[in-house]
């Protein structure tokens, strides 16, 4: 027998750990549990503490959780905020810049920032490429660390590496005695008292005809109804993970009044008598995820909590976990693939068991209902969030009524068009919204106002552009946005973003082809990534067809 092959039987097979890594496992998550749920916040503080993730760190935090290497590995490869180091790949500068390269970023100079930082021959640092960060009302944004830097310039970014500032400012928001004092909590403690219970607040929802802020728009009293009659323990769960490119007003709500959100998320834990809330909060919120940690800690010394835990998961920069079942495999600590439905989450949700998931924005304005009535709500014309950004004099998260028009919130709301700049489009719904001519800018912004276009509101984010914009860079940009989040489960949506970005970057626009591709697109792609991917494209090309010829 060869004296190697001797050498080698008994050995298991694949890459071993050894026991420094294991102890260095144990020493970064001390105390904290190994349950599978957490491989996820496990890696974050890997990913922290050396802005990459060793495979000998991974394959001894397999051992420590008991998993197996290559699940671990396909959830750290999975994120984009993770970074798998080889043994034989040289090990990655300590500090991250990213720069975001979303549609309202890139209007605002992205590209030449990017070129900018990438050419400064600073080794302490790597330049990478980011999918909207939700900041594009300060455009161009640059991230260092978890320093979200808006209005960046390549010399403002380099001061704060050489500062060593990684971490942003706290954003100056309502506090737990603050929001009390001003009348906060009251709804919650009617109920706790019995003097509210969960029939009169699902009537008071009903009336208000309160619908989900995420993007479906579905009633909201309805979608607590599903989870009436099912098994316990229930669970709700805040999806806090808006990736949309555009959207924006969930941070501004949370960075500005975070109870008024935890209210809403512990009224519908009592009504659909769920014993966990999870807070599913995007990366990016490095700072909003501080004030929360805070926050929750203040409340839980609180009896407001009574009889419901509140955990807070942080996300690892995958747009398609927005996506409400992806959301739920990732809260378990896997990839966020989608899943099939049936069964819906309010039959089995996060670890089997029937879930409410609700957006950040819904969650705020069900505590704001059931605090003035359904009437204020509705005599103030069902008022919501818009992220408005692009060419806009004042852009930002702008409260106005459901259904004001593109025009209204340009001129009443963000003083007017930036100077030099004449309105020629905008995108009423963020990316897979579609897009939009000005001569259509008095249509209401409002759920199945827009569908008769090809368009839809989704979560209101509306991106302005100006005729020194052009069209099909815009939809370039925003293919190439879908075609990097496809999570790959189907192939009309992995290749067909692809498909589509080639068919539009050639010589002759091939409408034929493009129209077929994008009924595929649609019909056979499992979730509403794949399926809106093609929105952009065809509603671009129905109103500013001259400019792809
Ligand atoms: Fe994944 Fe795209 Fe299929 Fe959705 S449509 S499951 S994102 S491949």
């Amino acid at each position: 027998m060869d004296k190697n092959r001797k050498h080698q039987i008994g050995l298991p097979k694949g890459r071993q750990t050894d026991k420094e890594s294991v102890d260095e496992i144990c020493e970064l998550i001390p105390g904290l549990s190994r349950d599978r749920q957490y491989l996820i916040e496990h890696l974050h503080v890997i990913q922290d503490k050396f802005n990459q993730l060793p495979v000998r760190l991974l394959a001894a935090l397999a051992k420590e959780m008991n998993l197996s290497q290559s699940e671990v590995y396909e959830v750290a490869t999975f994120y984009h905020h993770f970074n798998v180091v080889k043994e034989d790949e040289a090990a990655r500068p300590p500090l991250t810049v990213r720069v975001c390269n979303g549609v309202g970023c890139e209007m605002g100079g992205s590209g030449k920032l990017f070129n900018e930082l990438s050419n400064d021959k600073n080794s302490s640092f790597e330049v990478v490429h980011a999918p909207c960060v939700g900041a594009c009302h300060r455009a161009p944004v640059c991230v260092v660390g978890k320093n979200q830097l808006g209005f960046a310039k390549a010399s403002t970014v380099l001061e704060a590496v050489a500062e060593n500032r990684r971490d942003g400012p706290e954003p100056s928001f309502q506090k737990l005695s603050e929001y009390i004092e001003n009348g906060g909590y009251a709804t919650l403690k009617k109920m706790l008292r019995g003097e509210l219970n969960r029939r009169m607040v699902l009537e008071e929802l009903e009336r208000s005809q309160l619908r989900g802020m995420g993007g479906a728009g579905f009633p909201v009293f309805r979608k607590w109804q599903f989870l009436e009659g099912t098994s316990s323990p229930r669970a709700v769960v805040v999806n806090a993970d808006e990736g949309e490119p555009g959207t924006f007003k969930d941070r501004h709500c949370f960075e500005t009044e975070p109870h008024k959100v935890l209210e809403g998320a512990l009224i519908a834990a009592n009504v659909v008598e769920a014993e966990d809330v999870y807070i599913y909060l995007r990366d990016e919120y490095a700072q909003v995820r501080q004030l929360l940690i805070a926050e929750i800690d203040e409340l839980r010394k609180t009896p407001l909590t009574h009889g419901v835990s509140i955990h807070l998961r942080r996300r690892a920069g995958a747009y398609i976990c927005g996506e409400e079942s992806a959301l739920l495999e990732s809260i378990e600590g896997k990839r966020g693939l989608p899943r099939n439905r049936p069964p819906y989450p309010a039959q089995k949700g996060v670890f089997g068991r029937p879930t409410l998931i609700n957006n950040v924005e819904t969650l705020y304005w069900v505590s704001e209902i059931l605090q003035n009535g359904a009437n204020w709500y509705l005599e103030a014309g069902r008022p919501r969030y818009y992220s408005v950004s692009g060419r806009v004099k004042n852009p930002g998260a702008v409260m106005a009524p459901s259904g004001s028009t593109a025009f209204q919130l340009i001129e009443e709301y963000c003083g007017g068009m930036t100077e030099g700049h004449s309105f020629k489009a905008y995108l009423p719904g963020g990316a897979s919204g579609g897009i939009l001519p000005a001569s259509m800018s008095d249509i209401p912004l409002d759920f199945g106002s827009l569908e008769r276009y090809g368009c839809f509101v989704g979560s209101a984010a509306v991106v302005i552009f100006s005729d020194q914009d052009s069209v099909p860079d815009v939809t370039a940009n925003l293919l190439k946005f879908f075609s990097n989040e496809s999570c790959g489960q189907c192939t009309p949506c992995r290749l067909g973003c692809e498909k589509m970005i080639s068919l539009l970057s050639a010589n002759e626009l091939n409408e034929e082809l493009i129209e077929e591709l994008s009924s595929v697109m649609r019909d056979a792609s499992i979730c509403g990534l794949g399926q809106a991917a093609p929105n952009p494209v065809e509603t671009g090309i129905k109103h500013f067809r001259e400019e792809y010829l």
